[in-house]
């Protein structure tokens, strides 16, 4: 992990005056540390029967999708509003730096799918609430959520309640 925590970019004052941003593009950009990326998301999941893997637009895309095929699982896109061309359901949410919404598919699950979220950094965890939220409102099982960055001084976990969330570097 500390090879990975490393390649981690911290960007001052963006996207605003007095956040401190977590760049991940350079974990991205390299292939050893893409693969430990992915390999380390994934592995906690691995018997956990995983049909769908929920991903958050759209940095969460750039993990949630090779997670989900790591796992043989299906990859569902949560997204900002207007993106998603088939009917949605909505939900509303605060950032660290905003407000804003995210929409689903009202048809992205099947009946009995096991659902794991996946995102690259909980902050406040405004946006990965609203997509549990989202998940449910259309039937998933809510397996867990696996996300890369904890910023744990901002205590985001707390508002996931019952969700299982598995972060692989935090920071205090
Ligand atoms: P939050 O809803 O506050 O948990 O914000 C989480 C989302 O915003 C994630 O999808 C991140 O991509 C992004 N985000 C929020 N704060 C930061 C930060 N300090 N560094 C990088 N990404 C962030």
């Amino acid at each position: 992990m500390d090879s990975l925590r490393a390649l981690i970019r911290e960007i001052p004052d963006y996207p605003k005056p007095g956040i401190l941003f977590y760049d991940i593009t350079p974990v991205l950009g390299d292939p050893d540390g893409f693969a430990d990326l992915i390999d380390a998301m994934a592995t906690p999941f691995l018997d956990a029967g995983i049909t769908k893997v929920a991903g958050i637009e759209a940095r969460g895309f750039t993990v949630a999708a090779p997670v989900a095929e790591r796992l043989g699982a299906g990859f569902i896109p949560i997204r900002k509003p207007g993106k998603l061309p088939f009917a949605v359901h909505r939900q509303d949410y605060q950032l660290e730096y905003g407000t804003d919404s995210l929409e689903i598919h009202v048809d992205a699950v099947a009946a009995g799918d096991r659902v794991l979220l996946v995102d690259d950094v909980i902050a406040t965890g405004g946006t990965a609430a609203a997509a549990v939220e989202l998940l449910r409102t259309v039937g998933a099982d809510v397996a867990g959520f696996s996300v890369f960055i904890e910023l744990a001084f901002l205590n985001g976990a707390a508002s996931l309640n019952d969700v299982t969330h598995h972060a692989l570097l935090t920071y205090d």
